[in-house]
């Protein structure tokens, strides 16, 4: 993706209640078991049902958030109850993790499953008041909880994360997580930590996890990230100095690679796929 050419308008208009509507009627519904996405067998493809066809399954909705306008199409969350007995009484319908939705759904309908997700968790992780315990309440003109007891409002949390492409001459650093499944790499990530800035988290998590520094760290695009409620905040950076030397802990191994080398890295999904493949095109 070149995020210098993207258009940024987007057809989702976020709203906490619904407007008055005399026109259409149609909904899409974003229906999750944990962080599963109920999805609607059509003729050879899936797709998102309507409040109304959630309605009409024979399953337990929990809660439900309004979150906008698509088009003229009112957009809601809804987790459902996570009993074991949900997938074998819907009939005509899939679950699908939110991270498999690019490439069943649409762009659109894709990225706005990773809000409804977000929404969906902030919902049922705020059913009480963090400070005093107490039963909350859905404010009425924004996005927030509001506790009736002692006046605590939680919002949607939004948790920033750094990504990093590194480069040295005709290299990039690639680094391995005991966590990625065998034979992955990627480039360096970590989180923005309480008072700092998101270039300071950039240099701070370089040398936290690889031992080097580096120099002439620019900003290059973002992506939400609801794993569970990031928004990855990418970078370019330049090698500086220093010796690579991990940490052990969030990185096992890390090196120098030319476009030629470069291993299995993610795909073009993510931010992290995006930064590579601009290594890759500018180097090609
Ligand atoms: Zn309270």
């Amino acid at each position: 993706m070149n995020t210098e050419e993207r258009s940024w308008e987007s057809d989702f208009l976020p709203l906490v209640r619904p407007p008055q509507k005399n026109g259409s009627n149609d909904t899409y519904c974003f229906a999750f078991k944990d962080r599963e996405l109920l999805l609607v067998k059509g003729n050879n493809s899936l797709r998102l049902p309507s409040l109304e066809e959630i309605g009409n399954m024979d399953i337990d909705i929990l809660r439900t958030q309004y979150l906008g306008e698509l088009k003229d199409i009112s957009c809601f969350s809804v987790e459902l109850d996570n009993s074991n007995a949900v997938a074998s009484i819907v009939e005509n319908a899939s679950f699908v993790s939110v991270r498999e939705l690019p490439g069943i759904l649409e762009e659109t309908l894709a990225y706005l499953a990773g809000k409804a997700v977000h929404i969906m968790e902030w919902d049922r992780n705020t059913l009480f008041c963090g400070r005093c315990g107490s039963a909350t309440s859905l404010k009425e003109n924004e996005r927030a909880k509001e506790c009736p007891e002692c006046g605590f409002l939680a919002f949607p949390k939004i948790s920033p994360a750094i990504i990093v492409l590194i480069e040295k001459d005709d290299r990039v650093l690639l680094a391995r997580s005991p966590h990625f499944r065998p034979g992955l790499y990627s480039i360096l990530a970590g989180f923005v930590e309480p008072g700092e800035s998101i270039e300071e988290a950039v240099v701070r998590e370089v040398r936290e996890e690889v031992g080097i520094s580096i120099k002439n760290v620019r900003y290059f695009g973002s992506q939400p990230w609801p794993y569970p409620d990031s928004l990855m905040i990418g970078f370019t950076a330049e090698f500086l100095e220093g010796d690579i030397k991990v940490d052990g802990v969030e990185i096992e191994e890390a090196g120098w690679f030319t476009k030629d080398e470069i291993p299995v890295v993610p795909g073009k999904t993510s931010i992290s796929g995006w930064l590579i493949e601009y290594f890759i095109n500018k180097h090609s």
